[in-house]
């Protein structure tokens, strides 16, 4: 893998995909600009460099063509320009044509935002014509925006072929990506995959794919009951994909081909509503009585994990053990975040990824105790599911 760490970017106009996609309040004031931060060290590297800089991001998902005020990058470009503590040229425009002026006259050291680069519908759709006006403007290409990796668009992976020899991932994207190659090829063994959320449906391509590759899959949160129902035992008002109990059975006979174990909550905690004030108890085993619903793994449960965990050399977490959203269910979910940040320290290799999950890690105050947190919620996933990231793709091949 090419890194940005081994070229002098000196005197050349540089183009870096970002993801700088960050949450806004009412105000447009970012929330969080975690996103923003991320990739501080590939632009500083590239700036330290004596690079230019034409930096292009989305913002939201515009629908209509053309410029929308609601889905400006304006907030974002005042906010980098604070970050680097000096002008960023943001370019209004929408056309790229009236870019190329710009970019002409950057100067080394000069760094240029352009404005949402999906108000133009040819990015979403990897339009190489569009793709070759962009890639007109610089004379590197640089892809930091992980979170975007899983898109095939203009200028995440169709403007690479514009440069096949001036093409590098930038910092962010490269530890990702060694980070998920370290844990898909050659894990450290045993490999324990944890497994939550609120639905079967939207793991199951994850779950076929890890099966040969884990020794452990711990199933926890909603997806549970799919699986308890498939196994004949009583759900209660459980959350649960009726039409994918069959599935769920599928999968249980796939696990055991594969030789890898997959383990259920046996206890639960469990409410008569779905609700932080709801009347609640622990079972004493897994199945649950009528009129009432899991809502997080019970004790018992969390021991038996806890134990795998600390056993485990390679850790993979994506998705919460309960509804931990609400204080009443949020335990298991912690305990978990617990155990692998100790099993981190005494060893394990350790990944966490997906929306909720890394919410999880970080209420939970062990984010900073673990191997990995991946920046790209559906990027890991698609990963996870043995698809092959164009973003990647484009810079590797
Ligand atoms: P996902 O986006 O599929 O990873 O699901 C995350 C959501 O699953 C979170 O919002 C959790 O509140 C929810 N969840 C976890 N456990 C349960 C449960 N036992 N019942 C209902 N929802 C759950």
């Amino acid at each position: 893998m090419k890194s940005i760490n081994d070229v002098n970017f000196k005197g050349k106009k540089v183009l870096l995909r970002v993801d700088f996609n960050v949450p806004l309040n009412d105000r447009k004031e970012i929330t969080d600009d975690t996103r923003m931060r991320e990739s501080m060290p590939t632009i500083k590297k590239l700036l330290d460099d004596g690079a230019a800089l034409i930096i292009m991001a989305h913002f939201g998902r515009p629908k209509k063509g053309g410029f929308e005020e609601e889905f400006s990058l304006n907030p974002v470009a005042k906010h980098l320009s604070e970050m680097l503590g000096k002008s960023v040229l943001f370019t209004q425009e929408v056309l790229v044509d009236t870019v190329a002026g710009f970019s002409a006259n950057l100067e080394d050291g000069d760094v240029m935002l352009l404005e949402n680069i999906r108000f133009y519908p040819e990015e979403t759709k990897g339009d190489i014509g569009f793709a070759e006006k962009l890639a007109k403007l610089g004379d590197a290409y640089v892809n930091d925006a992980f979170g975007t990796a899983h898109r095939e668009h203009s200028s995440t992976a169709t403007i690479a072929r514009f440069f096949p020899n001036d093409k590098y991932f930038g910092f962010l994207m490269e530890s990702e990506v060694k980070n998920l190659e370290k844990l898909i090829h050659n894990p450290k063994k045993p490999f324990t995959a944890i497994v939550g959320g609120s639905k079967v449906s939207s793991k199951i391509d994850i779950l076929k794919n890890l099966a040969p590759i884990v020794d452990n899959i711990i199933i926890g949160g909603g997806m549970t009951y799919t699986f308890l129902k498939a196994m004949g035992i009583n759900i209660g008002t459980s959350i649960c994909e009726e039409d994918k109990v069959e599935m769920a059975k599928e999968l249980m006979k796939d696990m055991e081909k594969n030789n890898t174990k997959l383990i259920l909550p046996i206890d639960h905690i469990i409410a008569d509503k779905f609700s932080n004030d709801a009347n609640t108890r622990m079972t004493s085993d897994q199945s649950i009585p009528d009129g009432f619903m899991g809502m997080d793994i019970g004790d018992k449960s969390i021991e038996m994990f806890k134990n795998i965990i600390l056993d485990s050399k390679t850790i993979l977490w994506n998705g919460p053990m309960g509804v931990f959203e609400m204080s009443s269910f949020a335990k298991g979910t912690f305990a978990i975040a617990e155990y692998i940040a100790k099993s981190t320290k005494e060893g394990a290799f350790s990944a966490v990824g997906g929306g909720d999950s890394v919410a999880a890690i970080n209420q939970s105050g062990f984010a900073k105790d673990v191997s990995y947190i991946s920046t790209g919620g559906g990027a890991m996933l698609e990963y996870l599911e043995g698809k092959v990231l164009p973003g990647i793709k484009a810079i590797i091949d």
